[in-house]
Formats: C-alpha cells, sequence, structure tokens
C-alpha cells in the first residue's frame, strides 16, 4: 500500500513535489538555526504525510507533528460507557464503522466496546450517516440513539435533519460534537506551558474549513502569532502548505492563507452554519485524555432538547470536576494527539495495540495516528521507500 502510494505520487506530479521539495529545502535553509514544528492538525493529512512519506522529504529542521484532529480518538470513554449500556437496555444504539471498536476504559456489563456489546447481545447497529439512521428508527419505532462524533466537517448532517425537523421522536442523540480550532489552541498552549519546542505554524483542515470557512483560524496567528494554512489533502497540497508556512516564518508574517482554495473561503458554508446555530450552542467539552478544553464542544439548544440522548434517558453529564484521566495504562494517546509524542514511543503499539485489536483510542479509525502509522509505515517503511525511490 505504501509504495503504491508513493509510487502514484510520482508518477503522476513527480515534477511537481521535486520543485516543491526544492522550494521547502530553501525556505528551510533560510531558517537553518531554528527548529521548526509544523503541526499537521487533521487525522487525513496525517495519513497522507505518512501514506506519501512526506516527512522523509523534510530537511533536518523542519518537524511535522500530528495533531488532535481524529473525532473517534478524542471521544471521551464515558460516552462510549453510556451507548454501551443503553444498548443492554432495549434501546438500539446506531454509530458508525469506526467507532463501533473504539475501546471504552471500562467494561459495561462484560463489553468494552460497541462491537463487544453486539456479540453479547447489545442492540447497536452500524449506519453510514445519521439519515440512515433516522430511517432505520422510523422503521421500527422503537427507542433508539444516535452516537454523534464528529467535528465541523460532520456536524451539518446531524443539523440539518433536526433544522428541517424530519427526526422521529424515538431517537435520541448523544452530542459528542466537537470544535478544532479551540483543540488547535489547547495544543499550541500546552507545548508553552510545558517549555517543549513550540509549534510554529498550523496546517488546518481543509475540509473542516469548507464549512466554517478559514477564518476561525486566524485566532492561530492573532493570539499566537503563528501562521496557519488551510490544506487540501492530497500530498502535493500538504507540501505546498509546509512551503507557505516556512515563507511566512521567514518574512515574519503571520496570518491565515488558504492553500484549498478550490473549496474553502474566507466565511464557510453559510446555510450549514445556519442550521448548526439554530440547533446547537458552543460549550466547554472533553477530550479524551486531555480534559474539559474551553468553548471545543456543541450542545442542543433549547428548542432540540427533546432530542438530547442524556436528557431523554436520565444520563448524569460528565462534568469538570468528575471528568478522570480516561486512557488505559501505557496508552500515549494524549501525548501523540497533542504532537508530543509519536506512536512507536508507545511500548504496546504494533505488540499488544494492533488494528485488529485496539487497546488505545488513536489506534481505531484510520484517521488515527497509531492506526496510520501501524497500517502504512509511519517512522519507518514509508520514509524508507520514499529514499530507495531517490524522493527522500
Ligand atoms: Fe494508545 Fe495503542 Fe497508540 Fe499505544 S499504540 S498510544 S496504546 S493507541
Amino acid at each position: 500500500m505504501v509504495q503504491h502510494g508513493l509510487q502514484s505520487l510520482l508518477r503522476y506530479d513527480r515534477e511537481m513535489a521535486e520543485n516543491i521539495k526544492r522550494i521547502i529545502w530553501k525556505y528551510a535553509e533560510k531558517l537553518k538555526d531554528r527548529k521548526i514544528k509544523i503541526m499537521n492538525f487533521c487525522g487525513t493529512h496525517e495519513w497522507t504525510t505518512v501514506h506519501f512519506g512526506l516527512r522523509s522529504l523534510m530537511p533536518p529542521n523542519v518537524e511535522l507533528v500530528a495533531g488532535p484532529g481524529c473525532p473517534v480518538c478524542v471521544t471521551p470513554s464515558y460516552f462510549i460507557e453510556q451507548a454501551i449500556k443503553l444498548s443492554f437496555e432495549g434501546i438500539r444504539v446506531y454509530t458508525f464503522g469506526d467507532a463501533f471498536k473504539l475501546p471504552a476504559l471500562k467494561r459495561v456489563n462484560g463489553a468494552r466496546s460497541l462491537e463487544e456489546a453486539k456479540a453479547l447481545d447489545g442492540d447497536v447497529k452500524i449506519v453510514y450517516g445519521f439519515l440512515d439512521a433516522i430511517t432505520d428508527a422510523k422503521k421500527h419505532g422503537k427507542p433508539s440513539v444516535f452516537l454523534g462524533i464528529g467535528f465541523e466537517t460532520t456536524v451539518p448532517s446531524y443539523s440539518l435533519p433536526f433544522y428541517k425537523k424530519v427526526v422521529p421522536k424515538n431517537i435520541g442523540f448523544i452530542s459528542v460534537l466537537r470544535l478544532t480550532p479551540p483543540a488547535a489552541e489547547y495544543a499550541i498552549e500546552v507545548a508553552i506551558e510545558r517549555g517543549l519546542t513550540p509549534i510554529q505554524g498550523i496546517i488546518a483542515p481543509g475540509h473542516v474549513s469548507t464549512i466554517i470557512g478559514a477564518r476561525p483560524w486566524d485566532v492561530i496567528s492573532k493570539k499566537y502569532g503563528i501562521p496557519a494554512v488551510v490544506s487540501g489533502f492530497e500530498p502535493v497540497d500538504v507540501l505546498l502548505s509546509i512551503a507557505r508556512i516556512l515563507k511566512m516564518i521567514i518574512e515574519g508574517r503571520v496570518g491565515v492563507e488558504i492553500e484549498y482554495k478550490r473549496l474553502v473561503n474566507w466565511n464557510g458554508n453559510k446555510f450549514a452554519l445556519k442550521t448548526i446555530d439554530e440547533v446547537f450552542h458552543v460549550d466547554d467539552a472533553a477530550w479524551r485524555g486531555l480534559g474539559f478544553i474551553p468553548n471545543s464542544g456543541l450542545e442542543f439548544n433549547d428548542g432540540f432538547k427533546v432530542y438530547d440522548a442524556f436528557e431523554m434517558y436520565g444520563i448524569k453529564r460528565l462534568s469538570k470536576e468528575e471528568w478522570r484521566y480516561d486512557l488505559p495504562a501505557a496508552c500515549r494517546c494524549a501525548d501523540i494527539t497533542l504532537g508530543l509524542a509519536v506512536p512507536t514511543d508507545c511500548k504496546l503499539f504494533k505488540k499488544a495495540c494492533t488494528p485488529e485489536r485496539p487497546i488505545g483510542p488513536c489506534m481505531v479509525s484510520l484517521e488515527g495516528t497509531c492506526a496510520v502509522w501501524a497500517r502504512f509505515g509511519g517512522g519507518g517503511l514509508a520514509d524508507e521507500i520514499a529514499r530507495d525511490i531517490g524522493l527522500g
């Protein structure tokens, strides 16, 4: 797979990739006395980076680190535990396939994931989207809940059916909706607080920004003096975004640039944002392994609380005071999602913890850094291949 990906890049875009690599090295040379740490916020950018061996193309003073941009990885264990519990109480739980295997910290009735709950006769159904769950819930008419995991990219797929009033009353919604700019701020601040190499550039998620626009990333440059580039997901997009960040650093410019102009504008998708505002409001929210991040989640507005699964089934809300560290012992996901460690720093990586039998949440989704490294050879194989074919 890795080889195939790299060969595709070279076959179709070799000249462009080599040109951009040359530009990156030229810029890095001008910054040679500095270590430049750039965070690719999004799990899909990490996928591109690993799959195409982009780290091997970087000059020695440019470090690419992964960020918290994987919704499955940051879903607190508490929400999974509640969903498992409901599935054993005669309530149908709808989930996406990647959250199906997501391990909770504690077992509930013998199950540590929705997959295990289903094997033990819990009522769990995998769906491709919220509309599928709505169709199914209308047919069977029994109590059900949807495990609503996602970032701004997927929020409109939830807010629109509520806005259009097509959601039946027998389906509740567990909101694990999270917002990305506050998490980027959190990652920047943690590195500063711990006295580590600061993050000096953010590759901001293109798909999220198709909804929210590029403007919300302003906070990164205004508050922290760090450039951000909203990037597409092809390898050339990521390389171009890195080059643009380095250029901005050299020129002493901070601001936000859009590399992904073919889909992203400054103000986002007005109608999608209108449906989100109508249905949800921003609140502080828990991120797995990290705790509560201010203004980083979405909760139902009063007019839609009738769909809130926690209200519907009398489930206690997770509070800041009661939140407890929720990663398994030895799992380094918290550090990995903040760009402070890489999967190979975890002693369980590809030993006890594998994509087939994940222990921690970063090994589950294809956007999880551990899953990406385990499947596509991050930190080793992809880089070796890039060197073998003359690009590294
Ligand atoms: Fe957590 Fe597994 Fe990754 Fe280790 S390898 S950090 S246990 S997900």
